[in-house]
């Protein structure tokens, strides 16, 4: 019988969150430009940022130091991932869910979430669609329920793996459900994971106490905090951060990330594969608090401090937000953004153009199809990527993070953005699409440097453009 995983913890699990330390770091004074460049050189020098000097780049409002903190994250994002942008679709299994939350339309006390649970033959369905739109790296969402226990999760990964449907294939799998015990995710990375996402949601105790209500699994702060540290006890070494913005001061989550993140590094030798900085949404049978609305010249600042503070982890841009806004912050330094997502369980051969909020956890702000999100991102200059190079080599966590520093990443990265690009506008795009990417394939390719790589690359969109080969990468 499908049970939920007993509530452990890891070796010396400790809560690492001090409120009052953190509150007082954002309740500082302004700090002078000189204090703001130190902290901007040592981001620039790719070195992450300390709690404190965070803090200074969160308290420095003069409209100049804004505008360089900006300029700066711009500028490190170029360094680091240059112009590329990977991309992903959600795809939420099942909504039943044991927990109250009081943001989340799928708390069990919402009597008008439409409860479902993806079928076996469901979810292959919705994979073959996802793939006939051109997808190749999935998040698989789970509420917290005895049905979704470790053995579930795997299945439901194994299942995802084994849908090819013509050229198409899923290549990486990430997971965003309950915190596991040590086996429970031993269980999940045998079915072969990617990143394990478990979000704090808020990193401030009271307002954590406030929305989770006790007696709840999620209702247990240290045990979720705890979450990832078990995981990477487990070996899954590619684990997801996050907070929900909205629900307490923007700033003391932005310090309450970084801490978690340096407590991995510190911990476990590796930081967090990414950080997920979603904010609150409208959801059904839920009474949105407004006072710790996150507006959007804050979300800007938010997501260039995050960029400067941890400048080797992913940064994770979903589609709540709208069209125009991710048009502007992805320069700021996000690294990934889902796109032609639908969170509706079984939206992707069910939901039309208008959203069903009774059947999905908040309300998008982006439900464009995955060809307009390409033909826009090729059009400002991106290179969108499906790449999964690394996570299939081993290239991962620590040994990720080996290659990344010293710049090596881009001698691939590029490289197998154009592989994957080239699949999608050989297999799925429209012809705007096509065009747009075609030219900047070909504007790629004359600004590298002649030589063995470059041939290597140009016999590999060869045989994709001419031949059945597909999944070639470096
Ligand atoms: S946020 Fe997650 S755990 Fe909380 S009610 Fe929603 S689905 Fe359940």
């Amino acid at each position: 019988m499908a049970t939920l995983a007993p509530m452990t913890l890891s070796e010396k699990a400790v809560d690492f969150i001090d409120d009052a330390s953190l509150t007082s770091l954002v309740e500082a004074t302004e700090p002078d430009a000189r204090q703001v460049q130190d902290c901007i050189a040592k981001s620039l020098a790719k070195q992450a940022l300390s709690v404190e000097e965070t803090a200074v780049l969160l308290n420095a409002t003069a409209p100049e130091s804004v505008e360089r903190i900006f300029e700066a994250a711009r500028q490190l994002k170029r360094d680091v991932y240059g112009n590329r942008l990977v991309l992903f679709a959600p795809l939420y299994i099942g909504n039943a869910c044991v927990n109250d939350c009081a943001y989340c339309a799928f708390k069990r006390s919402n009597p008008d979430a439409i409860r479902r649970t993806l079928r076996p033959d469901e979810l292959r369905q919705q994979v073959t669609a996802l793939e006939n739109h051109g997808h190749k790296r999935l998040i698989l969402v789970f509420g917290e329920h005895p049905r979704y226990d470790a053995e579930f999760i795997a299945e439901s990964v194994r299942t995802v793996y084994s849908v090819r449907e013509g050229h198409g294939s899923i290549r990486r799998v990430n997971i965003n459900a309950a915190p596991l015990d040590h086996d429970g995710y031993r269980t999940v990375k045998a079915a072969g994971i990617g990143t394990y996402q478990v979000f704090q949601e808020t990193y401030h105790h009271e307002t954590y106490a406030r929305v989770h209500p006790e007696g709840t699994r999620k209702g247990d702060y240290l045990h979720r905090l705890d979450a990832l540290s078990r995981a990477m006890e487990a070996g899954i070494d590619d684990v997801g951060i996050g907070a929900l913005f909205g629900l307490h001061d923007w700033r003391f989550e932005v310090l309450g990330l970084v801490t978690h993140a340096l407590y991995l590094q510190a911990r476990y030798g590796v930081g967090p594969h990414t950080i997920s900085f979603p904010r609150l949404r409208p959801a059904a049978g839920v009474t949105l608090d407004e006072r710790y609305r996150v507006s959007d010249d804050a979300f800007k600042r938010l997501i260039a401090i995050l960029r400067l503070a941890v400048p080797y982890t992913g940064l994770i841009l979903t589609a709540r937000e709208d069209a125009a806004l991710r048009r502007e912050v992805m320069a700021f330094g996000v690294s990934q953004i889902d796109a032609g997502s639908r969170i509706e369980i079984g939206g992707y051969t069910e939901a039309g153009d208008a959203q069903c909020m009774e059947r999905e956890q908040f309300q998008l702000g982006d439900i464009r199809s995955l060809d307009e999100v390409m033909r826009e991102l090729l059009q400002d200059g991106y290179i969108p990527s499906f790449c999964t190079a690394c996570y299939r080599l081993g290239r991962t966590g620590e040994h990720f993070m080996e290659f990344a520093i010293p710049g090596f990443i881009r001698r691939y990265c590029t490289p197998n953005a154009l592989s994957t690009l080239t699949e999608f506008l050989t297999d799925y795009a429209s012809a705007e699409t096509r065009a747009v990417g075609e030219q900047l394939i070909e504007t790629e390719l004359a600004a590298m440097p002649d030589g063995t790589g470059k041939r290597r690359l140009q016999d590999v969109l060869a045989r994709i453009r001419k031949t059945d080969e597909r999944d070639l990468f470096f």
